[in-house]
């Protein structure tokens, strides 16, 4: 895991022990604490499978943990690379500090999903997650990630849980259908 957490704002390498330093700093205890650092070796996007490692708890154990952190305000909903993915704040500033030398134009930046169009995906979709059913926790989600081209086209978008988000991470759409049979079988 070294090396892969980049530099801090001050110049000193931000490492596992001092991101334990912070999570200890905010009053973690067992395995929301281990999960937190999961989440944070694994560039700061919970997903149940980086979780279910560090925490060592099943995957749907797992995605309970996260959905308690993003109730406790520990993670946010956020776009990466295109996809939306719970996040912790604190370690995804370092990365994209790391991950972005200067200042992106702003008309380079991906636009936000007008809430017109978010309303208008999840009425298509019944208010329903695309994957699992559930009604609860809806948000929207890239079926093409717009790193690989995707847009904002109705057609592009689907509603997704956030427990099926948190699954999801960064995946494609096709890789994550295929990864949930994968765990069906
Ligand atoms: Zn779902």
């Amino acid at each position: 895991m070294s090396g892969r957490l980049g530099q801090s704002r001050r110049g000193g390498r931000m490492t596992m022990a001092t991101f334990d330093i912070a999570v200890q700093d905010r009053g973690l205890r067992g395995a929301e604490r281990l999960a937190y650092m999961g989440i944070g070796d694994n560039d700061g996007v919970a997903t149940d499978v980086a979780v279910a490692q560090w925490a060592n708890e099943t995957q749907s154990d797992a995605c309970e943990i996260i959905l308690a952190l993003c109730e406790k305000g520990y993670l946010i909903e956020r776009e990466i690379n295109g996809a939306t993915a719970l996040c912790c704040p604190r370690m995804r500033a370092i990365i994209d500090e790391r991950d972005t030398p200067r200042p992106v134009a702003a008309e380079d930046r991906p636009a936000p999903v007008p809430p017109s169009v978010r309303a208008w995906v999840m009425e298509r979709d019944n208010w329903r997650c695309h994957y699992c059913g559930t009604d609860q926790n809806l948000t929207i989600d890239h079926k093409v990630p717009r790193s690989q081209g995707g847009t904002n086209d109705r057609e592009n978008l689907i509603t997704a849980c956030k427990t099926c988000n948190c699954a999801k991470g960064t995946k494609s759409y096709d890789d994550f259908l295929a990864y949930r049979e994968g765990q069906a079988s």
